[in-house]
């Protein structure tokens, strides 16, 4: 079996590997990037990308190339009888969104990576690791090249949502947290450049029950929307939901407003861990980032943008730290420190959703006020940063921070 060796081997080249290895050899550190999947590839998702993801991507030197796709200004809000057009939200962060494919995306991330100096290599599947005195010494690869091994100082593991790299090392998803079941297809519209995105509240199934969560359209201004649906769950109250037959019956509710043109293409569906409802985060040398670390917010499903985060946080941590260094505890507490008393108070209240009959009771009361409405925005996106120090801000923090002193099992531990 051949070897190979780096300081810094990242498993996984979606949002998260590649920002982390683009970081990594922004930052100096020899980084050697794989997947198992031959680039471009797809990726079930709804390819939204809030302000959050949109500041990520600006330091990653991205904003032309993104503002050359779809631009929207906010979220086109359907429910309860009512639409609000509402702006993405003044802040920190930056007041647009976009949607690109992620076949597309991700392969340009990928290929920033290698260009800031990462190597890549496509086509290996992770299956084995070899620990040697509690530290990864190295991960064994099958591809069609056979079995191979890279030697690393340190590994970052971002194989996404199941991770199966990640259970090896000790990862054990929380299921008794709330998560997400959701589906995403691409459909032709003569509303592709539609500058908003839109949200549909109201999520009915074929039988007109209504289910904890919402539909989507997100327009890709390729004369495509990316159009799915996604229902919230947790062990105690699973979601007994059927996400192709439902995007159908979505798509079928919404065809003549957003003039569809065409049947569902591509649709497939995916469970979304999230809310950081995941333990063994991380070892002596070795980090989760992204999916694999369940950084998904828990009330609106986005990930790509802590992916992006995670990816150039942990590789600032690497970055900063000897290779013998142990990193386990640190980069536990950075994901703690950033993301703990926003996913605890997100899946509380996305936890609440669950409880059947509360969204159709409190949804036409918040439909009623736009100034809710937008609030409500700005929270579910999570759109507040250490530097907002305004009342909308205060109150969000606020919440966090009594939210973990209840929890019984804190984000990601
Ligand atoms: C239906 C749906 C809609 C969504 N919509 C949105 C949205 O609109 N906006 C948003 O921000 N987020 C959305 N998300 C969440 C988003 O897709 C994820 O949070 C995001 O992809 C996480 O990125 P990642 O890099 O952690 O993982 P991934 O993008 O899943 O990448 C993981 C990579 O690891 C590779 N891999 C896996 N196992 C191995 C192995 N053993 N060896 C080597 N490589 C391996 C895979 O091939 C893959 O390329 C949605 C999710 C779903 C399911």
């Amino acid at each position: 079996m051949s070897t190979l060796q780096t300081d810094v081997l990242v498993v996984g080249a979606g949002p998260a590997g590649s920002a982390a290895a683009a970081w990594a050899a922004r930052l100096g550190l020899d980084t050697l990037l794989i997947d198992a999947a031959r680039f471009p590839r797809d990726k079930t998702c709804g390819d939204g990308l809030t302000p959050r993801a949109i500041a990520e991507l600006d330091r990653l030197g991205l904003s032309d190339w993104l503002r050359s796709h779809t631009v929207n200004q906010g979220l086109r809000a359907h429910g309860f009888g009512q639409v609000l057009e509402l702006r993405w939200p003044e802040g920190a962060f930056p007041t647009w969104g976009s949607a690109v494919p992620r076949t597309e995306f991700d392969d340009h991330l990928r290929t920033l990576a290698v260009s800031n100096g990462a190597t890549a290599i496509d086509g290996a599947r992770a299956v084995d690791v070899r620990i040697e005195a509690g530290r990864v010494a190295a991960v064994s690869f099958e591809g069609p090249q056979g079995r191979f091994e890279v030697a690393c100082q340190r590994l970052v593991v971002a194989d996404g949502v199941r991770s199966p790299l990640g259970k090896l090392l000790g990862r054990t998803w929380h299921r008794e947290t709330v998560y997400a079941v959701a589906g995403r297809s691409y459909v032709t519209s003569e509303r592709s450049d539609d500058p908003w995105i839109s949200s549909h509240l109201e999520l009915n199934d074929e039988d007109g029950e209504n289910l904890p969560g919402y539909g989507w359209i997100f327009p890709l201004g390729n004369g495509l929307v990316n159009l799915g649906a996604g229902s919230l769950a947790t062990a105690q109250r699973p979601a007994d939901v059927a996400i192709k037959p439902l995007m159908h019956t979505y798509a079928d509710r919404i065809r003549d407003d957003f003039r569809l043109t065409g049947d569902l293409q591509q649709p497939a569906s995916a469970l979304l861990p999230m809310g950081g409802a995941v333990s063994g985060v991380s070892g002596p040398n070795w980090a989760l980032i992204g999916d694999a670390a369940a950084c998904v917010n828990p009330l609106n499903g986005e990930g790509i943008d802590y992916g992006l985060e995670t990816g150039r946080l942990v590789a600032e941590l690497l970055a900063a730290s000897h290779p013998r260094a142990r990193i386990g505890a640190a980069w536990q507490g950075i994901l703690y420190a950033h993301y703990g008393e926003a996913f605890s108070i997100a899946r509380r209240l996305a936890e609440l959703v669950t409880i059947p009959g509360l969204l159709p009771t409190l949804g036409p009361l918040g439909m009623r006020s736009r100034f809710l409405m937008t609030l409500a925005l700005r929270w579910m996106g999570n759109l507040v940063d250490d530097a907002d120090r305004d009342a909308a801000a205060r109150i969000w923090k606020l919440a966090g921070r009594a939210s973990v002193k209840l929890d019984q099992r804190r984000p990601f531990h």
